[in-house]
Formats: C-alpha cells, structure tokens, sequence
C-alpha cells in the first residue's frame, strides 16, 4: 500500500488531497504547524487507521519514520493577507521548506509534486499564460514574498530532478475556491460571499475590471492526482480558462445569494495582476485532464458550505 505525505495537509488544498489519497487506498501523512491550516479540516479523518496527523515546520528539518512513496509540498500561507501578516514564514516554507521536503524524498526515495502557483507569472504580460511564459514578477513587492518563494520552489525542484535525479513534479495553481476556504483568507470569493450573506457592501479594489479564472477544488485535486502520477517533470498549469472581470463576479455572487448588497471600490492592492487565464493545452495533452465543474455549480457547492459551517451572521 502506497504512503504518502502531505504538508500542509490541514490547509484548504491540502485536506481535499488527503481525503482523495485516502480513498485511492494510499496510507496518509498529514503534516502541519497549524498557522493558517485548521484541524478542524482533518477532523472527519481522525480515527482511520490509515490516516495521521503530525504537528510540524517544516521548515526545520523533517523526520518522518517508515517508508514514503509520495510527498505533496502544500504547506504555505497562500492567501495576499496571509503572506502579508507572515511575509518571513512564506519565503521560509517555500524555500527551506522545499529543501527538507525534497531532501526527504531523496532520502525515502519518493516522488516529490511542489505546489507552485499561477502567481510566477506575476502581473503577466502574456495572455492566457502557457507555461513557456517566464513572467514578470516583482521581486520586492508584497507579493514578491509568495511569487519568489514559489518560483525558489521551482528551480530547487527541478535542481533535485536534474541533479540528485530525485522524480519530481511541479503544478502552477491557478485561483482556485471550494469549501474549506477560510471565510476571513482575505480572498476575493470568500470576502464577496461573506459580505453578500451578511448584507454588508461588496469591497471590489481597483475598478474590478481585472480579470481571474477560478476553478472548483475537485477538479483541482483531479489533476493533481493525475499529474503525480503521469511522467512529466516539467511545470503543468492546472486551472479553468472561464475567466470573468471580479466586478462581474461580485455581481454573480450577490445575485447567487439574493442579497441586497451594493458594490463599494476600494484601492486595488500593490502590484494586483491585471489578467489571469490559463492555457491548459499541455494539461489537456498530457494528462487528458481538463475542468468539469462549472463556476454556477461549484458557488452554490462552496456556497453551501459556507452557510452550514460558519455562524449566525451568515444568514442571508
Ligand atoms: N479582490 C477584491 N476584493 C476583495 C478581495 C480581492 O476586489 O475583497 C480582488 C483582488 O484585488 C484581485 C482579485 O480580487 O484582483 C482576486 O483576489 P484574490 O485575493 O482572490 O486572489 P489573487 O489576487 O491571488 O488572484
């Protein structure tokens, strides 16, 4: 039976991947210091046999005992207020983070997959991005803490791939929303849907004419699985082409919910992307994958969950 680690395994990402390992039959390592994971995430896994949690950094050094076959490397504040409240912590889980985790999976001989990001592309200057595009990232800017720690993540990846031959697998997330998203992450879906069920104003920043592509968590987890388990080392995009401007997606989730919300502007943050759309060609090629839930199904999914799990002042 196949054992996998996953760090960052009470996060949003990481919990949808434990649960799908799990019921792939593989024996699960969940790994997290809790800063901005929850275990309420993992709660429902504890009590399978197969399935442990370990409360850990890793960016200091890991030990885990036993075999391992796979390692997903998930542990990362990922949200901009995050990475602005833990600017130090995210360039460490990227980059020492990174190292112990690839360290350990020359170590246990185990296939390594790095949780890498739409965000290397920085405030792109090619539109859809391919994964040929090298971006254009600021490297001092508040985001330059996530974009240059995923980008470190990258090339230490593919460092170990070419050097120690360790088998390695890297996978650009785009936007991605599901249940499990921390209602307060500071993200675009979660503020709008909790601001629209509270009654509240919708804060667009900027004019809201940039644009994203959200994709549903399970279809995320899909290609994720598959990626892991296809042949291909070099970066693979994984997200939803359906792009849509966020004023036009706060109107979507104000109309989902019936609330009686307006829309307010505020300023657009420190070097915010102007555009953002996947092209998913290599996915589509490589891994026969491509995105099946469409934005109206997976809102009222993540909608759903946002109205069971969070408390009272989330009645519409
Ligand atoms: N955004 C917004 N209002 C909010 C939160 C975010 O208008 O309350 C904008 C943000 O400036 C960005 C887009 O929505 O242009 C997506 O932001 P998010 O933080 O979800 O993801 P990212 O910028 O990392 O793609």
């Amino acid at each position: 039976m196949p054992r996998t680690l996953i760090t960052g395994g009470a996060g949003f990402l990481g919990s949808h991947l434990c649960e799908r390992f799990l019921a792939e039959g593989h024996d699960v390592v969940c790994m997290d210091n809790l800063v901005t994971g929850n275990p309420d995430n993992v709660a429902h896994l504890i009590g399978n046999e197969r399935f442990n949690f370990v409360h850990h950094d890793v960016t200091n050094f890991v030990y885990v005992e036993g075999d391992l076959d796979y390692i997903l490397h998930f542990a990362s504040p990922a949200s901009p207020i995050d990475y602005l409240k833990l600017p130090i912590q995210t360039l460490k889980v990227g980059a020492l983070g990174t190292h112990n985790c690839l360290g350990l999976a020359k170590a246990k001989s185990a296939r390594f997959l790095i949780a890498s990001t739409s965000e290397v592309y920085g405030d792109p200057l090619v539109h859809p991005q391919t994964e040929e595009y090298w971006g254009n990232v600021n490297p001092v800017g508040f985001r330059g803490v996530y974009d240059e720690a995923k980008r470190f993540a990258e090339a230490i990846t593919m460092a170990y791939h070419r050097y120690h031959r360790v088998e390695t697998r890297i996978v650009r997330i785009f936007n991605t929303y599901g249940p499990r998203m921390r209602l307060d992450d500071g993200r675009a879906l979660p503020a709008f849907m909790g601001q629209a069920l509270r009654g509240e104003p919708i804060t667009v920043f900027g004019d809201g004419s940039q644009t994203r592509s959200f994709q549903y968590v399970d279809d995320l987890i899909e290609g994720i699985f598959r990626l892991l388990m296809s042949n291909e080392s070099e970066p693979v995009n994984i997200g939803n082409p359906d792009e849509i401007s966020i004023r036009e997606f706060a109107e979507e989730v104000v109309a989902l919910i019936g609330s009686s919300s307006s829309i307010t502007f505020e300023p657009l943050p420190a070097d915010d992307p102007k555009v953002r759309q996947p092209d998913i060609s290599k996915a589509r090629s490589v891994l026969n994958w491509e995105p099946k839930v469409s934005r109206e199904d997976g809102l009222k999914r993540t909608l759903a969950y946002f109205r069971e799990h969070v408390g009272t002042p989330l009645t519409a």
